[in-house]
């Protein structure tokens, strides 16, 4: 069966060489296997540009209308000299075009949803280790009714009339300057070259619906309070099957009641006794990893840091960790027993310290010397 170049291109006959133009210009944004998944794309994206290529020249366009496809030569637009279906393609998207920019978008394509943006409230240890934390959002999903379409089932979006599926409309007006020409979105179809007759009912032609959705997300150990973690395509659904917006999720980790971070080192205080300071001891003490034995030398001041390695948050990048600071505080007696009272005060007396006397009167003088 010879092959309907017009039918190719979805024109009529008697379609106009701009017709033709805008046509193909849809359609290889629509086939392009860099963008069509579907295996047939290829082989009609080539079809679809023979049939271009003998409709777009004129001679060979009266030859086709007066012989059909045998009265053209049909030359290989994809063999030889290193043309291709690349380069057609960049030659429409690439560098300047006003289909180009970012996303490879053309303005008949569904525009991508928007970018979503979540608050992760992770426990300390959940931060510093990393955790799966489910974050919930409203966001815009496919519909199911109508698989995306915003038509209703059954029935199929149309090409706009206005825009002729180009999705831009051309202004030409004078000016001062000379003639100016001006792309704009076609305002019929907002751009995207269909129009719907018969909207979903389920999502009212949007192609999309508003849904509550939960997403795991995979905390990796090290974040911290102003982290984010973008996830790919977990944002909103774009109109009638539009692209996949982005989740940023902004982490916030709350604060601990022992440990404080410094970057990827992590701070905490230990209590000392006076007699533990000065005798030295070993004591036993929670870090982020569990129970670990500390050894506090003899003699050590008040305020004396104790650095254990690789006991802090792990580098994001890296696989070292950062350092747990322990910061000894001895602790004074308030709650002394006599005998407790008699045994410090003979070591004052040894060690030829002044004390205050066992005089509750001289005491409350001393303190209100102080306040
Ligand atoms: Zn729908």
């Amino acid at each position: 069966m010879a092959a309907d170049y017009y039918a190719l291109l979805e024109v009529a006959p008697d379609a106009s060489s701009d017709d033709i133009k805008r046509a193909y210009r849809r359609l290889a944004r629509q086939l392009h296997p860099d963008t069509n998944a579907d295996p047939t794309a290829e082989a009609r994206f080539k079809e679809m540009a023979l049939a271009y290529e003998v409709l777009s020249d004129p001679d060979k366009r009266e030859r086709y209308d007066r012989y059909g496809p045998d009265g053209v030569a049909p030359s290989d637009p994809f063999g030889g000299g290193g043309g291709g279906i690349n380069d057609i393609f960049d030659a429409f998207f690439g560098g300047n075009s006003p289909f180009g920019g970012g996303g490879r978008r053309g303005p008949s394509g569904p525009p991508r949803g928007v970018d979503l943006e979540v608050v992760a409230d992770l426990a300390f240890e959940e931060a510093v280790f990393g955790a799966r934390h489910p974050v919930e959002v409203r966001t815009a999903v496919a519909c199911d009714t109508c698989g995306a379409s915003g038509a209703k089932p059954g029935t199929e979006p149309i090409t706009c009339l206005e825009c002729a599926g180009a999705g831009q409309v051309q202004r030409v007006r004078q000016s001062f300057l000379g003639q100016m020409v001006s792309n704009s979105i076609c305002p019929r179809c907002n751009g995207q070259g269909q129009v719907i007759r018969d909207p979903c009912d389920t999502c009212g032609g949007e192609g999309r619906t508003v849904e509550e959705r939960t997403f795991t997300v995979d905390i990796p150990a090290g974040v911290d309070t102003g982290s984010t973690l973008r996830l790919t395509g977990r944002g909103a659904a774009g109109p009638r099957g539009g692209a996949n917006g982005d989740l940023y999720v902004h982490v916030r980790a709350r604060s601990h009641d022992r440990f404080t971070r410094e970057g990827v080192d992590v701070h905490c205080d230990l209590p000392v006794s006076f007699a533990q300071a000065a005798l030295g001891a070993h004591i036993e003490f929670s870090t982020l990893d569990g129970e670990e034995d500390l050894v506090i030398p003899r003699g050590t001041p008040s305020g004396k840091e104790f650095r254990l390695k690789g006991r802090g948050v792990p580098h994001l990048e890296r696989r070292l960790r950062g350092d747990l600071i322990v910061r000894a505080l001895v602790e004074v007696p308030t709650d002394l027993s006599p005998a407790e009272e008699e045994l410090l005060r003979q070591f004052a007396e040894q060690r030829g310290d002044a004390v205050a006397p066992e005089d509750a009167g001289f005491l409350s003088r001393i303190r209100s010397a102080f306040r």
